[in-house]
């Protein structure tokens, strides 16, 4: 095999393989890319394991325009990813969001998030306690001020689907996928100029894209950079509703969106049962190979909240549980996109906390744009970059799950 590329990527799940796909399939590059992936099982990549949802309900217009573009693509994604072997349907259930306010404070944040979202074109509404009840009449709605739902463009998807299916189109378009550990970086000055694996190889590189998922910061780390990303575990949670089969039924024949409660806890349904996730209360840096679940999470936090919001989940039990982790920005849980200022030819797609597989089609495109065209085209997404990391200035987004 050539030992040169054009272009090397640092992780092959979903932001990795987004990156290879759109610059692959880009009409003005005709470079050779790598993909150097050390587990392409993907068993405790952030992408197998996440919730697979995906929602326009956020404050910063910005985060608002990523998940539209991300609807628009897995909405399409048979077509656009379609290879001479596949057509990859993501059977996307646009479900919706459901966020509870139970606060003054929280009703306000909702009211204001709401103007920006109309104001980008998604289709949410604001529901008063009644029109809740209307809507979902299993729910306990006595403590609800105010509710915004997502009509459409938002609800869950194939995760592992999405990651496949660009992988599947990027290696069609030519890109050649290695199993393997990058673990060096050579800068010369302020640029990298080999990429060194664990099996030995020593390859030339013109860019290296740094898609490591909640490994980001030790592949900064080889070039010398710092960024604030550390792994942070999460425990899902599949329940049904095991003492109370019409429960589970009159749940889903209502539709149960995504709900989230003001308390943070979410759930949503998944195909005969449902899925929920809190934010822990010790949330802090764990180890790359730790990911035992948090049992007790269930029985002690998410469990009394679900119990009280409706009688069909005071008689639940617990199908299965795992642990992921979320690529975890300290500074601000968005995105980094872009170069580094001290190394421009490394460039970062990190640091995406809860909400990266969603915006993987977005991040794909502007990644791709910024190798081939040394700048944004579409979605301009420089409020993402690193000179915010510098600068100790964080991106604002108030909607983090
Ligand atoms: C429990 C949970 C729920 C989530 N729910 C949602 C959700 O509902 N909606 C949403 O949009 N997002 C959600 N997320 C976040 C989302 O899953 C991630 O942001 C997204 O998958 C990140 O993709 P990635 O490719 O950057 O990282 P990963 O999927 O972690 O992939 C990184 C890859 O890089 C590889 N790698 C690392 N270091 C190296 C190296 N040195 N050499 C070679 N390969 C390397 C790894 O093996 C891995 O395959 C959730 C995450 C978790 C954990």
């Amino acid at each position: 095999m050539q030992d040169s590329f054009d272009v090397v990527i640092v992780g092959g799940a979903v932001i990795g393989s987004a990156v290879a796909c759109y610059l692959s399939g880009d009409p003005d590059f005709d470079g050779r890319v790598l993909v150097v992936e050390r587990d392409p099982t993907y068993a405790r990549a952030s992408t197998a394991l996440s919730a697979a949802s995906i929602r326009t309900q956020f404050s910063n217009a910005i985060n608002v325009a990523i998940s539209q573009y991300g609807a628009k693509v897995i909405r399409d994604f048979a077509i656009l990813c379609a290879t001479r072997d596949d057509r990859p349907d993501l059977a996307f259930h646009e479900g919706g969001y459901l966020y509870l306010a139970a606060t003054p404070e929280q009703e306000r944040t909702l009211r204001e998030n709401h103007e920006t979202q109309r104001a980008c074109g998604a289709d949410v509404v604001l529901w008063s306690p009644d029109d809740l009840s209307r809507a979902f009449p299993h729910l306990t709605c006595d403590d609800i001020r105010l509710a915004s739902y997502g009509r459409s463009g938002e609800g869950w998807f194939d995760n592992t689907g999405l990651m496949n299916g660009f992988r599947n189109k990027a290696r069609a378009q030519g890109v050649t996928y290695v199993r393997d550990e990058v673990t060096g970086l050579t800068r010369a000055g302020d640029r990298i100029i080999h990429v060194t694996l664990a099996s030995g190889r020593r390859l030339a590189c013109g860019t290296v894209v740094n898609a490591a998922g909640p490994r980001a910061a030790q592949v900064a780390g080889m070039a010398g950079l710092h960024i604030p990303v550390e792994p942070r575990k999460r425990t899902v949670f599949l329940y049904d509703c095991a003492q109370s089969p019409e429960g589970t039924a009159r749940v889903n024949q209502g539709r149960l969106p995504l709900m989230i409660d003001p308390s943070g806890v979410y759930c949503r349904p998944e195909g005969r049962y449902f899925m929920t996730q809190c934010p822990p209360e010790d949330d802090r840096a764990v180890g790359c190979d730790d990911f035992e679940p948090d049992y007790a999470e269930f029985e002690e936090r998410i469990w009394p909240v679900l119990a009280a919001r409706s009688e069909s989940f005071e008689a639940i039990k617990v199908i299965r549980s795992w642990a992921g982790h979320y690529a975890y920005n300290t500074l601000d849980h968005n995105m980094i996109v872009g170069p580094h200022p001290e190394v421009p030819n490394m460039l970062f797609a990190n640091g995406f906390s809860g909400h990266g597989l969603q915006q993987a089609p977005a991040t794909g495109r502007a990644v791709a744009e910024l190798i081939v065209h040394g700048t944004y085209r579409t979605l301009d997404l420089s409020p993402l970059g690193m000179t915010r990391i510098l600068t100790g200035t964080p991106f604002l987004e108030k909607n983090v799950i």
